[in-house]
């Protein structure tokens, strides 16, 4: 089966049980949005997904293969990460073009793979600036630009927006869905703005201390909360 499937996932740190065997299936193409409060397990989740975190229980199938033990950088997956943790001595193009140079990857297509990816988000004019010469929604796009240079069928996004104001995010969070269509890609988002989740959400899953309370399409939740909980979380009517 293609996309991302969790099955039985489970994190521990030493004798601290932190992810409690999560199942989850994202369909190819499909956008879903983790949320829930701070210290649930969301970031965990996610690291794991992208290889970032050792898996202690359970696996992870990406597109088919099981990737317990493939790193990173084997893996067909992209994270952004909130502080978009960018090389400040590297300018944009260089910034893009990382994940390629460190695949070995020619040159030349480097090159036209790093024009490409900066024309998509708007980065054209600054591929000599570095990232402390760039404003907050410039560095985001930078973030998104090597995550994308790869070409990879997954994202991982882990609070990408957190840091920038209000109208900003606006505009970023429909950059992100624009992109996600345009890619074709399968997209996994964390935030903790509830906003965010009912308008970039195909389905909401609500995590609460590293167990998922419940998936659903943010109509179904907001309507049809499982429990208190999520209700709360989704501010449903009582
Ligand atoms: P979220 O992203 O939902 O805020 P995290 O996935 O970051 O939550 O954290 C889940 C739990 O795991 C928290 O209780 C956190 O303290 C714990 N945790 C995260 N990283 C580590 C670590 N390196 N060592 C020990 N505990 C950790
Ligand atoms: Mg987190």
């Amino acid at each position: 089966m293609s996309g991302v499937t969790l099955d039985r996932v489970v994190k521990e740190y030493g004798n601290l049980q932190v992810v409690h065997g999560v199942d989850l299936h994202v369909a190819p193409q499909e956008f879903v949005v983790l949320v829930g409060p701070s210290g649930c397990g969301k970031s965990t989740t996610l690291r794991m997904i992208a290889g970032l975190e050792e898996i202690s229980g359970g696996t992870v199938t990406i597109d088919g293969r099981v990737v317990n033990r493939v790193a990173p950088k084997d893996r067909d997956v992209a994270m952004v990460f909130q502080n978009y943790a960018l090389y400040p001595h590297l300018n944009v193009a260089d910034n893009i073009a990382f994940g390629l140079r460190i695949r070995r990857t020619p040159k030349a297509q480097i090159a036209s793979t790093v024009e490409e990816v900066a024309g998509i988000l708007g980065l054209t004019d600054y591929l000599e600036r570095r990232p402390a010469d760039l404003s907050g929604g410039q560095r985001q796009r930078v973030a998104m630009g090597r995550a994308i240079v790869r070409n990879p069928k997954v994202f991982l996004f882990d609070e990408p927006l957190s840091n920038l104001d209000a109208k900003l995010r606006t505009q970023m969070r429909a950059e992100i869905k624009r992109l996600h269509k345009r890619l074709g890609a399968t997209s996994i988002y964390v935030t903790h703005d509830q906003v965010e989740a009912m308008t970039l959400a195909d389905r909401i899953v609500v995590m609460s201390d590293g167990r998922i309370e419940q998936v659903g399409t943010p109509m179904d939740l907001f309507l049809n909360p499982a429990n208190t909980f999520v209700a709360a979380f989704l501010g449903s009517p009582p």
